[in-house]
């Protein structure tokens, strides 16, 4: 769509974590940035009047699949993109378990430049840490980074090896980016489907202990220690990561996390056990690790939302709990459920809700704080926090269907989303 250069945006509530600020104004956008309101509308500006709305900056999901190369019958880059900014994401990092997977530059240098083809989000990949994915041998991290790869994770899997991580931290660290850890012990996962507790033994399926998790947790945060390397732990699930989390911390190391929706929503209570939407790993866990992850977004011990968006066909899903493969969509019921969850709650302030899922995962991957300042660039959503929605996935951009959260009646949800000050969702 053609855009005008100059758009105003009047009477929003503007939430602005990066300056504090959760306050009426006007926000004004001058050839794709931020710039200080004028008095009156310019000739030629479109007027968006925006009372009952909130502006935030665009958010960034840290954690998304996009299938493409490999699946793309489940998603693709473009309808992951599509996907994304109808849930007021301006920025997504791509997981490198595509097949093939991102272990070359190449690879790294051709997500990037179909993302800026499409145009849509910005697209920033994560590539491999160890070749084919498949935890033996580095990857060639330097020149990943220098092809644009924003992070290194072999996301899907833990890294079994404490030798190879630990040279992993250390040439990240070198090369000034982050390890999304995917942490789970490959001989305490192995064959699980979901939680192991009272309702794995309920009906009758494998179980994934939560010292699964934990054990690499603490493994990770000994080599953060020694290597002085950032280290990000994807979808932490067990109240027991997030004690150690909290621990090193503490004691200042450069140590991260992040939740998902469905793991602050859900519980292995709500498994069904005939119906792989509720199939994910790490698994869904108990009411008391529900609890911790929720209180350690609460008091900032997890400073970052991401949905680990996982498409997979319907036939896939159709295989029975299982068999079908691990995983749920995210991006366009993150906003509802999370905003339902912690603010609607009572949990947290709207403005700290959305440092979550901006400033957040942007100090994460050093970049600088999103704001809804002059000379920023205009990565924008517009919210509606306030009327109620029922999630309906035949209404999904994304290609695939497997969520949870069907039917749910949730708050909040973007309306119009500006990427560089273009339109690229309105509703
Ligand atoms: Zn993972």
């Amino acid at each position: 769509m053609t855009e005008p250069r100059a758009i105003l945006i009047r009477g929003a509530r503007l939430l602005d974590p990066a300056r504090g600020r959760d306050e009426p104004g006007d926000l004004y956008i001058l050839n794709g940035r931020f710039a200080e309101p004028p008095p009156a509308p310019p000739p030629g500006a479109e007027v968006i009047e925006a009372a009952g709305l909130v502006a935030a900056p665009g958010f960034i999901d840290l954690h998304v699949h996009l299938r493409e190369p490999g699946d793309e019958d489940a998603e693709t880059i473009e309808t992951g993109c599509r996907a994304a900014v109808r849930g007021g994401r301006t920025t997504v990092v791509a997981m490198p378990n595509t097949r093939p997977p991102m272990d070359t530059p190449d690879r790294v240098a051709g997500l990037i430049r179909r993302a800026e083809e499409i145009g849509l989000c910005r697209v920033l990949p994560a590539a491999c840490i160890t070749r084919g994915r498949a935890g033996g041998t580095l990857a060639p991290l330097a020149e990943l980074a220098a092809a644009g790869a924003c992070a290194f994770t072999d996301d899907g899997s833990t890294v079994p090896s404490d030798d190879v991580m630990r040279r992993a931290m250390e040439q990240a660290a070198a090369l000034s980016r982050p390890i999304l850890d995917h942490a789970q012990a490959q001989d305490l996962e192995r064959r699980g489907v979901m939680h192991e507790g009272l309702y794995s033994a309920r009906w009758g399926l494998p179980g994934i202990p939560s010292a699964a998790e934990v054990d690499i947790v603490r493994r990770d945060i000994r080599l953060a220690r020694e290597t002085g390397g950032h280290l990000h732990i994807q979808h932490v699930s067990a109240a027991e990561s997030v004690e150690l989390l909290r621990r090193a911390r503490a004691e200042g190391l450069p140590v991260s996390g992040e939740v998902t929706p469905h793991h602050l929503a859900l519980t292995d209570a709500d498994v069904r056990p005939d119906d792989a939407r509720w199939k994910m790993n790490p698994p869904l866990r108990g009411k008391a690790d529900r609890a911790a992850l929720v209180r350690a977004v609460e008091e900032g011990v997890i400073g970052v939302l991401a949905t680990d968006h996982a498409p997979h066909t319907a036939a896939a899903k159709a295989r029975g709990f299982r068999e079908a493969p691990f995983g749920v969509i995210g991006l366009e019921t993150a906003v509802g459920v999370t905003y339902t969850r912690l603010v609607v709650n009572g949990r947290m302030s709207a403005l700290d809700w959305v440092r979550c899922c901006t400033v957040g995962p942007a100090r994460v991957l050093g970049l600088p704080d999103p704001a809804l300042a002059p000379g920023a660039p205009a990565d924008l959503v517009l919210l509606d926090l306030d009327s109620e929605r029922t999630v309906s996935a035949g209404e999904f951009r994304s290609k695939s269907r497997n969520t949870p959260f069907e039917g749910w009646r949730v708050k909040g949800r973007a309306v119009r989303t500006f990427l560089g000050g273009r339109t690229v969702f309105m509703e």
